[in-house]
Parts: C-alpha cells; structure tokens; sequence
C-alpha cells in the first residue's frame, strides 16, 4: 500500500543543507535552475528556511557551504535570488510545503500562455497536477513581499502554479518530491504540448480523487527514495570538493 513521503524524524539543519545542495545540482543537471530559477528547503521550526545562491551562482557546482539560511521575515539581500519572497511566503502561509521550487523552463513558461491552461496528466508519475492549474497574471516578476503573497494564495493547496510569460513554482512536502515533481511537471507540460498539437483526440489520466490514487500508488517512498539516488549519483562532486555531499 502507498505510503505519504515524509520524514519520519525532523532533519537536522545540516542534513537539509547537504540535501539542499544536491537537489540544486540535480535541477541543473535537467537545466531546471540556472541562471534562474531556485529551491527552498523550510526548516523544521517552520520561521527559517535554506535556499540556494541567486543568478550568479553555478547551480551545477552548488555544494552545502553555498546554500543561504533566511528568516522569513528576512530582507533580500546580494547573492539571494532576486526572487526570494515567494519562498518567503509560500512558506509562511503553507507551512507543509516543506519545499518550493520556481523555474523558467520552456515548456512550462510556453503552457503559461495559453488562455486556458490544460488540466490534464499525460503520465503516471504527473498525476500531482492539479485539475485546474492556477495561473499568476502578472507581468513582472515576484519582485517584492506584497506580489510574492499574492502568488502564495493563488497557489493554496495546488503543487504546481504558472506564472504567466514566466515560468512556474511546484509545492511539495519534501525537498526530494519538490525535485522529482519540477522534473515531471516540466515532463506533463512538454507532454500536453506535443500531444495537443497534434490535433487528435487523447486519452489523459483521469481527474480528482481518481488521479491522486494513481499518483498514491506510484509516488511511494521506495520509488521516490530510488529515483533520488539515482539522479544523485549523477550530480556527484569530484573528491577534492571542499564539501562532502551525505545522503
Ligand atoms: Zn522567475
């Protein structure tokens, strides 16, 4: 039977900055951060959180000792993302989104324009995708406290959100499920665009209750734990890296 992925003991800070910066370099390594885009890891007190270093930084090189820890009551401040607040808020209004990833990917930012948004899952593995997507329409990014909470509301209880001519944000309630979801909703999204274009009818998973049992089945904690070595065994940093990266 399905099981929900969390942790069963609160991590301590260090185990979620070492997690962090692995989840950074696996989000570069699917060019889901870079010069853009971010994760947040929220701290088991619920009034701090960890997020990587902004713009400058080399996402694919991300080790523990770069990862920032802020308040949420935290002014941005240089080497932050740009960005910061909707970690800020998201946080604070929904505390089990333990973690928030915001990307500028393609195929996401292309499904942002369309009028209506699809809300349809084309694989198993997309089956968090919300029914009704929510879209932010503003044309600016989350630049300041007052847009990143609106952006926090719209989201609610949804994993994934567009941010219209922009790119998207994926709740989860763990740095690992925040990872695999930003692939597979960068995944659905490429998916909806290449199948819908090809103007023929199709077959997407089912809706509500009955897509989240699929998803229930499929998303267990032994499927995300393997998928999560894996892909950090791809990103990992060469011995003589000043930081060692822990499972
Ligand atoms: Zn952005």
């Amino acid at each position: 039977m399905a099981t929900s992925t969390t942790f069963q003991q609160a991590p301590d800070t260090e185990t979620l900055r070492a997690e962090l910066a692995v989840a950074t370099r696996i989000l570069a390594r699917h060019n889901l951060v870079g010069m853009f885009g971010h994760i947040s890891s929220l701290l088991p007190e619920d009034r701090r959180f960890l997020i990587h270093p902004g713009a400058g930084s080399r996402k694919d090189r991300c080790t523990p000792s770069d990862v920032f820890e802020v308040a949420l009551d935290d002014e941005w401040r240089l080497g932050l993302p740009l960005e910061l607040y909707m970690h800020s808020e998201v946080h604070r209004l929904s505390p089990q989104v333990r973690s928030l990833v915001h990307v500028h990917a393609p195929a996401l930012t292309q499904l942002s324009l369309f009028s209506e948004v699809p809300g349809e899952a084309l694989v198993f593995n997309a089956g968090f995708w919300p029914d009704v997507v929510p879209v932010y329409n503003e044309a600016d990014l989350v630049r300041d406290r007052s847009a990143a909470k609106d952006l926090a509301r719209l989201l609610g209880d949804a994993s994934v959100a567009l941010l219209r001519w922009h790119g998207a944000i994926i709740a989860a309630p763990t740095v690992r499920q925040a990872v695999v979801r930003a692939i597979h909703a960068e995944e659905n999204a490429r998916l909806l665009l290449g199948t819908l274009s090809c103007g023929r009818p199709i077959i997407p998973l089912p809706r509500e209750n009955a897509r989240r049992e699929i998803y229930e089945r499929i998303a267990t904690d032994r499927h995300l734990s393997s998928y999560w070595l894996y892909e950090a065994s791809l990103v990992e940093l060469r011995p003589e890296t000043k930081d060692t990266v822990s499972e």
